[in-house]
């Protein structure tokens, strides 16, 4: 599991390997460019030039490293509150064993619970959270500045480049220094679109991490508050919900960019506004659980999903112009697969596969896993509603229930459902 993976082998990762190729692209051409534009050893301007371009490569790759390096923190397996009776307000996480500490989120793909956990960034192969917040902005914004940098260079040298043959006839030779072969011309641009491109994609993930930032507020726990906003509007009298942490602009800055350029506190205790307490996110957590889970209906599959964004070829074009319009996952599904439900549309449903039994020895020894998402979306007339989770209690916790998973028998029944899925379309 991506877990076990530490230090230098975070890097042997489609993200890490692109990333760092973009940034070496851009540096490498901007200094090969600027050697011919203003050559350093000119004058002194020219190489502090070269040197603050320089500094900005060097600071941008330093920091990448030092944020997937230093990664977001882990909650510990098997966390536990200091006071056994604060579990009572806790989630509990049944792929660590241990409750989820305020603030803290399970991430899929590194199969952990990541304390203040924002997002799971491919590009660095690792959560950005507590630890590696103030990292990854910088990151962000030497890249930035570094870009911005190059791309001016490369500009002005791709264009005395073009216009060489017409400064050499005009008797403006001193300004002819560039000269372009197939090659280098091909590198420039290249260098050029990317750092442009880098400029305005990395821009946006930085002012939307800023914004964070200033309202102390990760991109999960917007959502959180959005719902907590929803339900208190929806019944009308509950009090208007206070978020925990939010201390003002200027304290929450603190809280990750800071003089010693290190983390702050432990990353479980957070400072809290007046009013509330360490457990105030967590008990509207617990609440917004309870009523999904009230919300919650268990489905049966029938006949297989594929799992692809547009399954015209198995469902036909009208579930295909139906499908959602986000960017979340589609899950495969399989005869037999139950699934708890939480969102529905006409068409398309939104909900979590039940690993069965035997999934699990799968998992345990690891064997054969079934591949994909566990929980997204996937087209209804594969599905169809039962009542009860079949073998099993109703609570969320638990998740192992037994399954018929024999052939013939799901085989010679096939007909029979297709008859009943109609009934529920
Ligand atoms: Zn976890
Ligand atoms: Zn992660």
């Amino acid at each position: 599991m991506s877990a076990e993976i530490s230090g230098f082998r975070r890097f042997l990762h489609w993200g890490p390997i692109t990333a760092l190729s973009i940034i070496k692209c851009i540096t490498l051409t901007t200094l090969y460019m600027n050697s011919m534009w203003w050559p350093p050893n000119e004058s002194f301007a020219a190489f502090a030039h070269q040197a603050l371009f320089l500094l900005l490569s060097t600071l941008a790759t330093f920091n990448y490293i030092m944020a997937t390096v230093t990664g977001p923190g882990l909650l510990p397996k098997q966390w536990q509150p200091k006071d056994p009776k604060d579990t009572e307000w806790l989630q509990y996480c049944k792929q660590c064993e241990g409750y989820k500490a305020p603030r803290s989120h399970h991430c899929r793909k590194c199969n952990r619970c990541v304390k203040k956990m924002d997002h799971h960034c491919p590009w660095i192969n690792h959560c950005v959270g507590w630890a590696n917040h103030a990292y990854f902005c910088y990151f962000l914004l030497f890249s930035i500045l570094g870009s911005l940098h190059g791309s001016v260079v490369l500009s002005c040298s791709f264009y005395r480049g073009i216009h060489r043959y017409y400064y050499l006839t005009h008797g403006m030779a001193y300004l002819a220094s560039v000269q372009f072969t197939i090659g280098s011309i091909v590198m420039c641009i290249l260098g050029m679109g990317l750092a442009i491109g880098v400029v305005i994609g990395l821009g946006m993930l930085l002012f939307i991490q800023l914004k964070t930032i200033i309202i102390n507020q990760t991109g999960i726990e917007l959502w959180i508050v959005e719902k907590a906003i929803y339900r208190r509007y929806k019944a009308d009298s509950y009090e208007p919900f206070v978020y925990p942490y939010d201390l003002g602009w200027r304290l929450n800055l603190r809280q990750v960019f800071n003089d010693e350029c290190q983390k702050r506190g432990d990353g479980i205790e957070w400072p809290v506004v007046k009013g509330c307490d360490q457990y105030t996110l967590t008990r509207e957590q617990l609440a917004q659980k309870q009523e999904k889970r009230a919300r919650t209906r268990v489905y049966k599959c029938i006949s297989p999903v594929s799992g692809r964004w547009m399954p015209i070829c198995s469902q036909g074009w009208r579930i295909c112009i139906n499908a959602p319009c986000t960017d979340e996952p589609r899950i495969r599904l399989q005869p037999d697969d139950i699934i708890k439900v939480t969102r529905f549309r006409r068409h398309w449903l939104f909900g979590e596969r039940v690993p069965s039994e035997l999934e699990h020895t799968a998992v345990a020894q690891k064997r054969r896993q079934r591949k994909g998402p566990i929980r997204g979306w996937f087209p209804r007339r594969s599905v169809v509603a039962i009542t009860e989770m079949p073998d099993s209690d109703s609570s969320d916790d638990v998740k192992t229930i037994k399954t018929s998973t024999s052939n013939g028998h799901s085989h010679g029944k096939q007909q029979q459902r297709n008859g009943l899925s109609k009934k529920y379309m």
